[in-house]
This record gives C-alpha cells, sequence and structure tokens, in this order.
C-alpha cells in the first residue's frame, strides 16, 4: 500500500509530524526533491482522512463511557460527604 510513504514518514524528525510546515519533515523534503510524487502524497493524504473521520465516528462511545465512569465517580464521592457530614 504506502509503505513506501510510511517508511518516509517514520524518518521525520518529530513522532507526531503532520507532514505540512514542520521542519525536518522528510515527506516535504521528498515532494520538493520529486522522489515523491504529489499524486501520491494526495490520495495518501486523503486515506489518513478517511481513517480520522472512522476514528471520529467510534469517539461518541468512548466519550459516552468515559462520563459514565465520571458520573459514578461524582456520586460515590457525594454519598461519602453526606455520609460524613451526618446527614
Ligand atoms: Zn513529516
Amino acid at each position: 500500500m504506502f509503505v513506501d510513504l510510511m517508511v518516509l514518514a517514520a524518518q521525520c524528525r518529530f513522532h507526531d509530524c503532520c507532514h505540512a510546515i514542520e521542519s525536518g519533515c522528510a515527506v516535504l523534503v521528498a515532494l520538493a526533491e520529486g522522489t515523491l510524487g504529489e499524486d501520491r502524497w494526495q490520495s495518501f493524504q486523503k486515506l489518513r482522512r478517511e481513517q480520522a473521520y472512522a476514528a471520529r465516528q467510534a469517539d461518541p462511545h468512548l466519550a459516552r463511557a468515559n462520563r459514565d465512569a465520571w458520573k459514578k465517580i461524582h456520586r460515590s464521592v457525594r454519598a461519602r460527604m453526606r455520609f460524613e457530614s451526618g446527614e
């Protein structure tokens, strides 16, 4: 698939490089040098956008699980405070 691009991205100076404006970005260098075709880069970014979208779609469940967990914590804290204040 995009193994060559992944290898290239792994050579970026920063781990969380977004390959847009970062200095030390191996992808930008390859684009500038012409070793990486613009078309190929565009289709890789399209794929990444789709993956990010899929991740966001999955997120609401995560967010709700997180909220439920916090609700439980708040409830137990309130119960404990009531108990300690003698109500
Ligand atoms: Zn990069």
